[in-house]
């Protein structure tokens, strides 16, 4: 399978971490020839293929993706759902709500929480805390948690020009935790990814065990790409690879 890396894929490497850039022309040719992995679409050179588990866990993530990072090979949304098959996955367009997704909004088996920073006045009535995760189970309900997956300023205009969104309660990730994520080049290191948050959100919920295969499992695909890029194949088993491999063969 040939690969043709995306502009948006080119411009976010970060020249912190990242080997030089070189000369796109170069660069593009070799990328070009990148072989990916048909199953988990990362360079066969270190394919994740082997790591992918799958988990239980009580409350749910549903994606409301942003149409430009769906075909991102650097999105980390995708991790959720091989970790946790019950995920939805729905495609944001500004004029045309998703159907299922508003259908769902109303399925009383479930209590959405629209996942975002408490750091604007206009909706600070609609902001709740963790315990009210807790507090839907004890009701009886499934917990959501609704990602809105893209940059962040992708993020902030879905959370915006969606009026379905507008009734639900709003959930701040409240930590101290700093991003991992090698193949972008985040604003802050307190910006986490999309996996980060889920891993953390369920972690602090009760999920514990949900939580730690998707942080390990994202880990893996973190480390692997960046070697990838790099020409890198990695020889050593890192530990959340370890436990991984574990958890499989239980
Ligand atoms: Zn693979």
């Amino acid at each position: 399978m040939l690969d043709e890396p995306c502009q948006a894929d080119l411009s976010e490497r970060d020249p912190a971490t990242g080997p030089p850039r070189p000369p796109r022309r170069e660069f593009k040719a070799r990328g070009s020839f990148t072989e990916r992995c048909p199953g988990c679409q990362l360079p066969v050179l270190n394919c994740l293929c082997p790591y992918q588990a799958s988990a239980e866990s009580e409350a749910r993530v549903w994606l409301i993706t942003h149409p430009l990072e769906h075909f991102k090979p650097t999105n980390t949304g995708r991790l959720i759902r091989d970790v946790l098959p019950a995920t939805e996955v729905f495609t944001w367009y500004r004029t045309t709500p998703d159907a299922r997704l508003v259908a769902l909004l109303d399925d009383p088996r479930f209590t959405p929480f629209v996942i975002f920073p408490d750091d604007q006045p206009d909706y600070a009535e609609r902001v709740v805390g963790i315990e009210a995760v807790g507090e839907a189970k004890a009701g009886g309900r499934i917990p959501v948690f609704i990602l809105l997956d893209g940059t962040w300023r992708q993020a902030r205009r879905i959370f915006r020009k969606s009026p379905y969104l507008d009734r639900l309660p709003v959930l701040p990730l409240a930590t101290t935790r700093l991003t991992r994520y090698q193949l972008r080049k985040p604003a802050s290191r307190a910006h986490l990814c999309t996996a980060e948050v889920a891993a953390e959100l369920l972690r602090q919920s009760g999920d514990v065990e949900a939580a730690q295969v998707l942080d390990d499992y994202f880990d893996v695909f973190n480390v692997s790409y960046a070697a990838s890029r790099r020409y890198e194949k990695i020889e050593t088993t890192t530990a959340p690879m370890q436990r991984l491999l574990a958890y499989r063969a239980e």
